[in-house]
């Protein structure tokens, strides 16, 4: 049976770009669904395509992580830069999140007039600025080089960010801002409930610059859907689709993968699946205790999908912040993206609408299909209604197909019931997976790892990744 130098199990974000890193290398991808991207794919259901999850595109910049993986991998995309990377609506009132800074302060001091607009804004973009320019970023475990490497990383940063590295970001706001009123900090709130799915609660400055900072970048709209990247990504590499890993076994220095269609061989095996969900592949006690230590993380996305037959020009990212909460859900906002008008795949046949909310995975599992079905409907109906409130020139009637997903259809499709990582915080930093594990051989990637979700997160971890498998 042939070997194969590495198998990476899934195609999401971590799984292709380390693929596309690889391409000289005797590699095989496994892909459970019959469309490449996980969370970030793009899908074909009555005719049309959607996407799944991700829309925007951030981090295709010099010094980033993302452009040198996609130049690297020769990637050749059709995107459109978004000049308003989202519109936040909140209370009828609209705040444009725009990459000039002194426009977006004039946005801001708008709606939220504070005489420290300019420090607390001006110190998120330039610790964002810093983070992303930082030479020596690592995080791996499990060896001597690799904990030299993560102790040199560290020492960067704290050479870098002195005292700012251990500032919280409640009381960063309450220093810089003083007490602010409940809409301002719902504001900040959902921007961090995107970007790291958690809120300023308890988390550092430095990850509340992170998750705040992302509009300040380029954010590109992919022309055909997000899919089309991993189609670029993967196009040289060994990809079986609707293939899923049942099983991985370590028979000394080689891995059999034992997929519903086949066994196969590899000298290295990559785990695209979740840090919760990798355990299930294996029968070894050791191995398993490994994975089992990583808690699931309640986290997920409830997706509606919606074509619109309509004349209206939309922007590509809205953010609709409301008062109230959404029912089954743990948030007060929705993300809206739509398609390009002149995006003759994605626009055929009206616009496509990704809309996502978070929700927890278990408001969703272990229920009557009747109780399943009735709170779906809920949440859909609720989403429209506010939709429909706030885009008034479009009629009900427009809305020409609507479906939507819960955690459980994440788990069906893709083998994940939760959605992203646990954000970065000061108490549990140490506890963060990373991609190395003390298993020869055996890695991980993707959005649950070290660095964190999204393309510039996961970006940042198949870059180390990368050190670690050909450093
Ligand atoms: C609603 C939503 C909106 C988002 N919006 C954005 C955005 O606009 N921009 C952005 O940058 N990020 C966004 N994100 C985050 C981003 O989509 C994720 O962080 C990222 O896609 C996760 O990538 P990953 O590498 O962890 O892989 P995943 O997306 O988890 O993919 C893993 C793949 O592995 C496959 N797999 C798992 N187990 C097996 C197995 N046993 N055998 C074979 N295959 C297997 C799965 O089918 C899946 O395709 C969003 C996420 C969600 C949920």
């Amino acid at each position: 049976m042939k070997v194969y130098d590495l198998a990476i199990v899934g195609s999401g974000m971590g799984g292709s770009m380390l693929a596309s890193l690889n391409k000289e290398k005797h590699i095989i991808v496994f892909e459970k669904d019959s469309n490449l991207g996980g969370c970030a794919s793009t899908f074909k259901r009555f005719g049309n395509y959607y996407n799944s999850g991700a829309t925007t595109l951030v981090g295709y910049e010099k010094n980033h992580p993302l452009k040198e993986i996609f130049d690297r991998a020769n990637v050749n995309l059709d995107l459109e830069k978004s000049e308003i990377a989202i519109r936040v609506v909140q209370n009828g009132k609209t705040i444009d999140r725009v990459k000039d800074f002194e426009e977006f302060l004039v946005n801001i001091e708008k709606v939220y007039p504070n005489k420290n607009n300019r420090v607390f804004w001006q110190k998120i973009k330039e610790l964002d600025e810093k983070f992303w320019s930082l030479k020596k970023l690592y995080y791996s475990k499990y060896s001597l080089k690799a904990y030299l490497k993560t102790f040199l990383s560290v020492c960067e940063l704290l050479k870098v960010y002195k005292f700012d590295l251990f500032k919280s970001a409640k009381s960063f706001i309450k220093e810089s801002l003083g007490e602010i009123s409940k809409e301002y900090q719902d504001f900040i709130d959902a921007q961090l409930l995107i970007t790291l799915q958690t809120t300023s609660k308890d988390i550092s400055l430095l990850s509340l610059a992170l998750g705040l900072a992302y509009p300040f970048h380029d954010v590109f709209y992919v022309k055909g859907g997000m899919g089309t990247i991993f189609d670029e990504l993967l196009n040289k590499s060994d990809v079986h689709k609707k293939e899923e890993v049942l099983e991985v076994i370590q028979e000394e220095d080689i891995f059999t993968i034992v997929t519903k269609k086949d066994k196969y061989k590899a000298k290295k095996v990559v785990l695209n699946s979740t840090i919760y969900d990798s355990n299930k592949l294996f029968k070894d006690e050791k191995i398993k205790s490994y994975y089992q230590q990583f808690s699931f993380n309640d986290q997920s996305a409830f997706l509606l999908n919606l074509t619109v037959k309509t004349s209206f020009a939309f922007l590509s990212h809205y953010q609709i912040i409301l008062k109230e909460n959404i029912p089954f859900s743990i948030s007060n906002s929705f993300f809206v993206s739509t398609s390009l008008k002149e995006d003759d795949k994605m626009s055929k046949n009206g616009i496509s609408i990704t809309i996502s909310t978070h929700t927890k995975a278990n408001l969703w599992f272990n229920l009557e299909k009747e109780e399943y079905k009735k709170r779906k409907k809920v949440v859909e109906t609720f989403i429209i209604d506010k939709f429909l409130e706030y885009f008034d020139k479009i009629d009900k009637e427009e809305i020409l197909i609507s479906f939507s997903g819960t955690s459980k259809t994440f788990n069906r499709y893709i083998n994940r019931a939760n959605c992203g990582g646990k954000a970065i915080t000061l108490k549990n930093i140490f506890k963060v997976p990373s991609c190395k594990t003390p298993i020869k051989g055996l890695y991980n990637v993707g959005d649950t790892i070290f660095a964190g979700q999204g393309w510039p997160g996961v970006a940042l971890g198949v870059k180390i990744l990368e050190e670690e498998l050909n450093g």
